[in-house]
């Protein structure tokens, strides 16, 4: 699942390819990836014009039409796009298809259909309705610690809402908290602890980003190249543990990640 960097390299890819080329047309090969907008209403917004900019916020991608007109974005699952040369066919599960006056395209492909398009007028009128906190490489720590402060929830599960902060998925929560040395189902962090995990949170998107958010090429002093069944700690060769957390499969050193709180 694209997690804030991979969504970042979306946006990079974007811009290296689609800024200010004229819309031809555009077709909604399958209406269930829209959100809040008719195929008809979309095809409509976007014919004739191009995109100014693109910005992302958490795991969502804005791309800019003119002053009140964005175009939103979120990959969900499985989404990805694919900028296409004339003639170049289209991927098989392709539900939008913007098609350009220079006859390249992108498509956005997404098998499983968890993803979504549609419009806003702003960013942050689609981040209000939606209650998306700040994004996660945009936070201070001040900020962060405002919103962390004093909540009780476990924390793997407070570090997945994207309505406290966006942008962290389920691999790079788990990676943060390997760093900080915090055990995913800890709760009630302290100051000192928050601030650990805040820095760890920086330096793993940081990191990420810096290796095209290509988990291959991650340190090996990180938790995600050994976050497998039979994978050991790369800190202390413990055998890493894994359960539900949060709703979601989470792996942890049982040796150097403590329980906090
Ligand atoms: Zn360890």
């Amino acid at each position: 699942m694209p997690e804030l960097p991979e969504v970042e390299m979306a946006r990079m890819y974007l811009q290296a390819t689609i800024l200010l080329q004229p819309i031809r047309a555009v077709a909604v090969l399958d209406e269930r990836i829209l959100f809040g907008v008719s195929a008809k209403a979309l095809e409509l917004s976007l014919a004739g014009k191009q995109f100014i900019s693109i910005q992302r916020h958490g795991k969502r991608l804005f791309l800019r039409l003119q002053d009140d007109l964005w175009l939103t974005l979120h990959l969900g699952l499985t989404g990805r796009l694919v900028y296409l040369q004339a003639q170049e066919d289209e991927p098989r599960h392709t539900r939008l298809l913007v098609s350009f006056q220079n006859d390249c395209s992108l498509a956005f492909d997404d098998p499983r259909i968890f993803g979504e398009v549609g419009l806003t007028k702003s960013p942050s009128i689609l981040l209000a309705e939606r209650k998306i906190g700040p994004d996660a490489l945009q936070l201070s720590l001040d900020s962060f610690l405002e919103i962390m402060r004093g909540r009780r929830g476990v924390i793997k599960a407070m570090l997945l809402n994207q309505g406290l902060v966006a942008g962290l998925g389920n691999l790079y929560a788990d990676e943060s908290l390997f760093q900080a040395g915090i055990c995913p189902r800890s709760r009630g962090l302290d100051e000192k602890e928050l601030v650990a995990l805040f820095s760890s949170i920086q330096a793993v998107l940081k990191t990420a980003l810096s290796t095209g958010a290509n988990l291959a090429n991650l340190p090996d002093s990180y938790l995600l190249p050994h976050r497998h069944e039979a994978g050991t700690c790369p800190w202390d060769g413990s055998q890493l543990k894994h359960e539900k957390i949060g709703g979601r499969t989470s792996y942890y050193c049982p040796k150097h990640q403590k329980i906090v709180g």
